[in-house]
């Protein structure tokens, strides 16, 4: 990379070489003689932006504090930013060595961060626990030593509040009962029965309903795969941090792909979701058709945030395979080989068991009879 010139960040006092966040001392410390510098953390309320904001402010948003270089993989596209001074060599998803500079960088820089939590070591230490309690491994890769390429990343999210009122128009169902009088033919005789037949009486039903929403929060990511970032958990948002360049020293940031909009548009979704359960729930009944919600949003904000994950890959037997470590939490998820064999006997035994089943209906008909 080109950008050997650019000055250190955040130089050690003693030693002059570069500090970076540490998770476990929630510091600065320097990479060379271990020296920490403590970062001043604001646990202030984060600023919401209003959605609908003046273009002179989204401007002042793309404030870093600090240079950010970002960079672009030839191979998958996909983009991350890392602070000036700092380099890469490989691209952080696809392990590319195709990545280029890439000049103006206009994005919005994020109100607030939870910082590493989780240290490098821990991270292994998770996923080496994690990897025993899989089922369908190779008894082999179980008991391995993985030699994973750890790259502790930040994700980047957007957050939406909003105040919504609908109003909304149905017809509801109710189940009423009423006794019948049938006939049916018994051994070639025809003969009368009572039986219960329900039926459903349904209501115009319509009202308002008017709830807030704090905090939906929207994956910004392009490049993860959703499912493995879904399994990572929560994170705790009551731990975020105000923003500072400190925060992200020695780490690489994900440039979002899901823009502000996209992302709103997104989190409507949620919401719209939410407000329909709920007022199903207000309308009650036994069922519900033809269900009609308008929706107004109103003071809608938003706010951009960077989430710690250790991004992982490893080889075993020349595939690579793909993991991820909350940064937080330390929760584990990813993907590991699995074991044909171990499959082949689940299945032969599953097989086992429906045959058993199958082989007992078949003989005992009268306890299955209907009547
Ligand atoms: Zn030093
Ligand atoms: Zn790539």
């Amino acid at each position: 990379m080109s950008n050997a010139t650019t000055a250190i960040r955040f130089p050690c006092a003693s030693c002059a070489g570069p500090m970076v966040f540490d998770a476990e001392s929630q510091n600065l410390k320097c990479q060379y003689c271990g020296a920490e510098r403590q970062i001043d953390k604001v646990l202030d309320e984060p600023v919401e932006h209003p959605f609908h904001g003046r273009a002179e402010d989204l401007d002042l948003l793309q404030d870093w504090g600090t240079q950010q270089q970002a960079i672009r993989c030839e191979a998958c596209g996909g983009e991350t930013l890392i602070p000036a001074g700092q380099t890469t060599s490989t691209c952080v998803f696809c392990g590319s060595p195709k990545v280029l500079s890439q000049d103006n960088v206009r994005s919005i820089r994020p109100e607030s961060v939870i910082p590493f939590r989780v240290s490098r070591d821990e991270a292994l230490q998770s996923f080496a626990r994690w990897k025993k309690k899989r089922f369908f491994m190779p008894g082999d890769f179980k008991k391995a030593d993985v030699d994973s390429q750890l790259n502790g990343i930040y994700i980047p999210y957007w957050t939406y509040d909003t105040n919504t009122y609908s109003v909304y128009s149905a017809e509801v169902g109710i189940y009423h009962y009423r006794t019948v009088t049938k006939t049916r033919v018994v051994n070639g005789k025809t003969e009368t029965y009572t039986a219960t037949e329900r039926y459903t009486v349904w209501h115009p039903a319509r009202g308002d309903y008017g709830r807030s929403f704090d905090d939906i929060l929207i994956p910004a990511s392009g490049h993860y795969d959703a499912d493995l970032l879904k399994k990572l958990g929560d994170f705790r948002l009551g731990e975020l941090h105000g923003y500072k360049p400190e925060y992200l020293s020695g780490h690489i940031s994900e440039r979002y792909s899901v823009t502000r909009e996209e992302g709103w548009e997104k989190a409507q979704n949620v919401a719209d979701g939410t407000i329909r359960a709920e007022i199903r729930n207000v309308i009650g009944g036994d069922e519900i058709r033809n269900l009609r919600i308008r929706t107004t949003y109103n003071n809608v904000t938003y706010k951009h945030l960077l989430l710690p994950v250790w991004n992982a890959n490893y080889v075993y037997k020349s595939k690579t395979y793909y993991y991820m470590v909350n940064g937080q939490t330390g929760t584990v998820s990813g993907r590991v080989p699995r074991s044909a064999f171990k499959i082949t006997l689940f299945t032969l035994f599953c097989l086992g068991i429906a045959g058993a089943v199958v082989w007992f209906i078949a003989s005992h008909p009268e306890l299955f009879a209907s009547s």
